[in-house]
C-alpha cells in the first residue's frame, strides 16, 4: 500500500524538486561554466550603457549587424538596433511572416543606484563632497559605507561624449557615503528603519586635499575640480549635462562554500538580459521572428525615450516589416496581436532571514529554476497585466520539452508589499506577456544573491521560448 501512496503522490503532487538533483558531471560543468562567463558580463556591465556597449558587442561577434545597414530582411538574417546607447532591440528573423507574430524577451538593463544630482560639488569639513538622488526603490542604509566606483557620461555643449569609470580596476581609487557612528547615533537609532538614512544624506565622500592656494576659498572643491579637468577637461558646468551613477565597486564572485551562488551587484536585471541575449545567440532560423529587448528605466516606471513605453520600439518593428516587405498600415497592429512575449525579470526568492514575508506555497526558491509569474501587482492584483492561462499552459510546454525547471510564485504574501515589471507595456501593445525570470535573494541590495541553476535555466529556458 506504500508504494502505492508513494506513485500516486508522485503522480499527482507539483514536486518542485531541486533543480541540483540528479544532475550529471556534464551537465554541472556546464552550469558553472555558463556562470563564470555571466560573471565575466556583470564585471563589465555595471550601468545601463555598459550594458548595452557590452551586449551590442556580442552581438556583433555573432553574426549580428545593426538593421540599419541591411536593404531587405530574410529568414535567419540577424539584426540589432541600439536605441540613444541605452535600450538595446535584437531579432533573429524567422520563416513565418512577422505579422504571424514574434516571440520576444523582454529584460532590463537599470539596477537601482545612486545617481549625482545636476550640481553635485560642495565643501563641508574641507572635504570635497556630491549631492545624488537615488535611483530606483533602494533601502538606503544599505548603501552607506560600502566601496563605490563611479560610471557615466559628460557631455560637452559641442557634442563630445566623455566616458568617465572610476573604482573598477584594482589601482583605481573608490568613493563611500559615510554614515554616522553608532557611538553618536543615539537619535539617528530612533529614527524609523525606512529614514534611518536619508536622501540627502546619501552625500558621496570625493577628496580631502586642498588646492595649494590660500588665497581662495572651497579649495578642496577646487582641487578635485582640477583634477577632473586634467584627466577628462570637464569643468563644474558639464556636470549640468551629465549621467553619474555611483555603483559598488565590489565583483561578481562565486558565493557560498559549495560555489552553488553568484553574489553581485545589479544581477536585477542583469541576469535576465544576459541569459536573454545568450539564449538569442543559438537561434539560426526560427519559425517565428525572435526578438531580445534589453530595456531601460524599468525601476523607474517604465517611461522615458528608452523605457519600454517608447514608441521606438515600434519603429524598430515597422523597420522589420519594411525590409522584409511586409509592412501595411495595419502590419504592426497584426503583428504585436499574434505576438507572445516573456517579461524577463527576477523575483523575490524566499529569504530564510524573513520568512513572515513569503507565502511558502507560491514563493520562488534558489536552485529550483525559472519563475512563471502569472501576475504582478498589489492589493487586489492593482497594476497587474494577468498572464492568460492559455500562454501560461504554452509556456509550461515549451520549459517541459526543453527539462527546464520552473516553478510558479508571486511576489511575497498578499498584502505585503507588491511590484510590477514592464509586463503591462508589452501586454497593452496587444500581445500575450507572461513574467519568467530568475529567483534573487537580497533584491534591490548592493549585492544580490541568484543561484547558478537558476540562471542556467533561464538561458535554456529562453532559448527554447525563442525556438517554439
Ligand atoms: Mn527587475
Ligand atoms: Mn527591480
Amino acid at each position: 500500500m506504500s508504494n502505492e501512496g508513494k506513485a500516486l503522490k508522485e503522480k499527482l503532487f507539483n514536486s518542485k524538486k531541486s533543480g541540483w538533483e540528479r544532475l550529471s558531471d556534464e551537465e554541472l560543468k556546464e552550469i558553472f561554466k555558463f556562470a563564470d562567463e555571466y560573471m565575466y558580463y556583470l564585471n563589465s556591465s555595471k550601468t545601463e550603457k555598459e550594458i548595452v556597449q557590452n551586449s551590442k558587442e556580442i552581438l556583433l561577434k555573432n553574426g549580428f549587424v545593426d538593421v540599419e545597414s541591411k536593404e531587405t530582411l530574410n529568414p535567419g538574417d540577424k539584426v540589432f538596433y541600439v536605441n540613444h546607447g541605452r535600450s538595446l532591440y535584437a531579432a533573429v528573423i524567422g520563416e513565418e511572416p512577422l505579422t504571424n507574430g514574434m516571440r520576444i524577451i523582454a529584460a532590463h538593463g537599470d539596477s537601482p543606484r545612486i545617481d549625482l544630482k545636476q550640481n553635485p560639488f560642495y565643501e563641508d569639513g574641507e572635504l570635497a563632497m556630491l549631492k545624488t538622488h537615488y535611483y530606483g526603490g533602494i533601502k538606503k542604509y544599505q548603501w552607506t559605507n560600502i566601496p563605490l566606483a563611479m560610471h557615466g557620461t559628460v557631455v560637452k555643449t559641442n557634442g563630445e561624449r566623455i566616458e568617465i569609470s572610476i573604482g573598477e580596476k584594482d589601482e583605481d581609487p573608490v568613493f563611500t557615503i559615510s554614515d554616522l557612528l553608532p557611538h553618536l547615533a543615539g537619535e539617528q537609532m530612533e529614527r524609523k528603519l525606512k529614514d534611518g538614512v536619508q536622501g540627502e544624506e546619501l552625500n558621496i565622500l570625493m577628496g580631502s586635499i586642498p588646492y595649494q592656494d590660500d588665497t581662495v576659498s572651497e579649495r578642496v572643491k577646487l582641487n578635485v575640480l582640477d583634477l577632473l579637468n586634467h584627466k577628462y577637461g570637464v569643468t563644474e558646468v558639464d556636470f549640468v549635462s551629465s549621467e553619474i551613477e555611483f555603483v559598488p565597486a565590489f565583483k561578481a564572485k562565486s558565493l557560498g562554500l559549495d560555489y552553488s551562488m553568484v553574489g553581485a551587484y545589479g544581477q536585477d536585471d542583469k541576469v535576465c538580459c544576459y541569459t536573454a541575449l545568450r539564449g538569442l545567440l543559438n537561434v539560426e532560423i526560427p519559425k517565428k521572428t525572435a526578438v531580445c529587448i534589453l530595456t531601460d528605466k524599468e525601476e523607474v516606471g517604465f517611461n522615458g525615450v528608452t523605457g519600454m513605453c517608447t514608441m521606438i520600439f515600434e519603429t524598430f518593428i515597422h523597420e522589420l516589416l519594411d525590409k522584409k516587405g511586409e509592412n501595411s498600415p495595419s502590419a504592426l497592429q497584426k503583428t504585436f496581436s499574434k505576438s507572445k512575449a516573456i517579461s524577463a525579470d527576477v523575483d523575490a526568492g524566499y529569504d530564510p532571514n524573513y520568512p513572515s514575508a513569503f507565502e511558502r506555497n507560491n514563493s520562488s526558491f534558489m536552485g529550483k529554476g525559472l519563475t512563471i509569474v502569472k501576475y504582478t501587482g498589489s492589493r487586489g492584483k492593482s497594476g497587474a497585466s494577468e498572464a492568460p492561462s492559455e500562454m501560461v499552459a504554452e509556456l509550461r510546454k515549451i520549459y517541459e520539452s526543453a527539462g527546464v525547471r520552473y516553478q510558479a510564485c508571486e511576489l511575497g504574501k498578499v498584502d505585503k508589499g507588491g511590484g510590477g515589471t514592464i509586463a503591462l507595456t508589452l501586454a497593452n501593445r496587444g500581445m500575450e506577456v507572461v513574467d519568467s525570470g530568475v529567483p534573487v535573494v537580497g533584491m534591490h541590495s548592493p549585492y544580490e544573491i541568484t543561484s547558478k541553476y537558476d540562471v542556467y535555466a533561464a538561458y535554456k529556458g529562453y532559448e527554447a521560448f525563442y525556438k517554439a
